[in-house]
């Protein structure tokens, strides 16, 4: 088994989530089998209960967990398979410490940072190592070095790379060369210093991957090199990619990122080939068509809030040869300027997933503007149930319908309390959530899309179309294609004689990969650009 570490330094977005998951995706490409997972330095338990302003996106796994959107990166980059011990904060491993000290796993000690708190630490890369029988595991430490918190977590891995050796466990260390306009050149100082920082705790990178605006010339790797204490060679230019992230295992190839490693980890495999990523960046950079889509929500001007959901329209535009541009609208614009103002001219629309009543009259016009005009329309979560209400005030004319959620005294509650979620008072890890069956009816347009009867689906949601409204529903047209295995819960509606209507309980963003776009959003875009086209012949 082989350990990479990747740790950042200097300011924090510099995409180490990103370099992890690229540098996976090249391990794969050599034949070798990748595990990642990632370390958060805070105290919730996990980022469910954070709002996205705080955190970006809540990324779900197949069996619940809510977790790091870096998650996401890794299962898009990489065949991994997730799970609740891949992600691990400070409140967790605390959580459990406590927990043992409680039942008297410690009895009669006095329980420390070090060797409790690391030891906690270092059980977890063991139990992923075991569980994922991985031959490479990549753990990523959130925050940036310098920060308190981050302490134990950087030594565990200190410790834990010594036992290792050095032929089975290494450093990368992703940091921030910045050009400093004045001077009109690149700066090495900030780097010099958190690898010095690194240093004192113990920890020598190997690699060091120096994100950059500008290319990182001889000279100054040569500085970084010899002030750092890393090989030439090993000094990595990580410079901003042009036009996707995918573009950066690529990138990564050329800067022999993968084979450092290789040689480092004695890994004998032969070069990565990586001729189908090349297709998929090719379809990014110069594909045959392309499409508007515009996404109608709260957290607009926020890019990490709909990760999952931007990076699915992308695969889908891969998935159609068709460059996508993403029209983020804000819902409370629509509210103060009308639909047609905002949306007019779009390919699609896309309504992702939220909580909280913001911005949500903006939304349900966005879903009549899309109905009443014919423009593909795709809904998350949220977004079927924000459907579900305006076809329940506009063509079922039931007054004030609307979710219990923003209106617990509505009259017609068409989208209401899921009967397990009646009890449920604590809010942290308490939705229903994680990878459910859903089975599609005959001749429907989930049907023709997924090309199966069964699906399995990842949910987030403590709402569900009321079930005493289904009748009204279907004798209007309104299409019930996906419901829970017991035919109880609805997970996907579709309105027909449109060209493109669907929407869906669960998240489908959380499966879509650049290879393997989701057929949800390959369908949509598919619809899309044909709307497109049809308008311009
Ligand atoms: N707020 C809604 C619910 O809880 C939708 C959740 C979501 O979009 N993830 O059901």
């Amino acid at each position: 088994m082989k350990y990479i570490f990747v740790t950042g330094g200097v300011v924090s977005s510099l995409g180490k989530g990103l370099t992890a998951a690229a540098l996976g995706t090249l391990l794969e490409n050599r034949g070798l089998k990748v595990a990642l997972q990632k370390f958060d330095p805070y105290l919730n338990v996990d980022p469910g209960t954070m709002s996205p302003f705080q955190h970006g996106e809540v990324y779900v796994l197949d069996d619940g967990t809510e977790t790091d959107l870096d998650l996401g990166h890794y299962e898009r980059f990489t065949h991994t398979q997730l799970t609740r011990l891949n992600n691990l904060t400070s409140g967790r491993v605390y959580l459990n410490v406590i927990e043992k000290e409680r039942r008297g796993d410690y009895l009669g000690k006095t329980v420390q940072v070090i060797p409790h708190v690391t030891d906690e630490i270092q059980q977890r890369i063991l139990d992923v190592a075991a569980e994922s029988k991985a031959d490479v595991i990549i753990t990523e430490i959130g925050g940036t070095t310098g920060d308190i918190e981050g302490l134990p977590f950087l030594e565990a891995i200190r410790e834990f790379a010594l036992e290792q050796g050095p032929q089975n466990a290494m450093f990368i260390h992703v940091t921030y060369v910045p050009f400093i306009k004045a001077a009109g050149e690149l700066k090495t100082k900030p780097t010099q210093q958190s690898v010095a920082k690194l240093r004192e705790i113990g920890i020598f990178p190997n690699i060091i991957a120096c994100r950059c605006e500008k290319p990182l010339d001889k000279d100054l790797r040569q500085k970084i090199s010899m002030f750092c204490n890393v090989p030439f060679e090993a000094v990595i230019e990580a410079k901003d990619v042009d036009h996707s992230i995918y573009e950066m295992p690529l990138m990564l190839q050329r800067e022999r990122v993968d084979q450092l490693v290789c040689d480092q980890l004695r890994l004998d495999r032969p070069a990565a080939n990586m001729a189908h990523w090349q297709e998929i960046i090719r379809k990014l950079i110069a594909p045959q068509h392309r499409v508007r889509i515009g996404v109608v929500g709260k957290y607009i001007g926020l890019q990490d809030a709909y990760k999952s959901v931007y990076e699915a329209v992308i695969h889908g535009g891969v998935g159609n040869d068709c460059g996508v541009e993403l029209v983020q609208v804000d819902a409370e614009d629509i509210e103060r300027h009308g639909a047609e103002s905002k949306l007019k001219g779009l390919g699609g629309i896309l309504v992702p997933g939220g909580f909280g009543d913001r911005g949500i009259e903006g939304k349900i016009m966005a879903a009549q503007y899309a109905r009443e005009n014919n423009v593909p329309y795709l809904g998350l979560c949220l977004g079927m149930q924000i459907a579900t209400i305006e076809f329940a005030r506009n063509v079922l004319k039931l007054e004030r319908a609307h979710s219990a959620e923003f209106d617990p005294a509505s009259p017609h509650p068409v989208i209401a309390m899921l009967d397990s979620q009646l009890k449920v008072t604590k809010k942290g890890g308490t939705m229903r959530l994680g990878a459910q069956p859903c089975q599609l009816g005959m001749d429907t347009l989930a049907a023709k899309l997924y090309g199966a009867f069964v699906i399995k689906e990842r949910h987030r949601h403590r709402f569900e179309f009321n079930n005493n409204y289904r009748d009204k529903f279907t004798k209007a047209g309104f299409v019930f294609s996906g419901t829970s295995p017991d035919g109880k819960l609805v997970e996907i509606i579709e309105i027909p004689n449109h060209p493109f209507y669907i929407a869906c309980q669960f998240h489908p963003e959380f499966l879509s990969k650049p290879d393997q776009p989701h057929p949800l959003f390959k369908g949509f875009i598919s619809a899309a650009h044909q709307k497109a086209h049809q308008k311009a012949l």
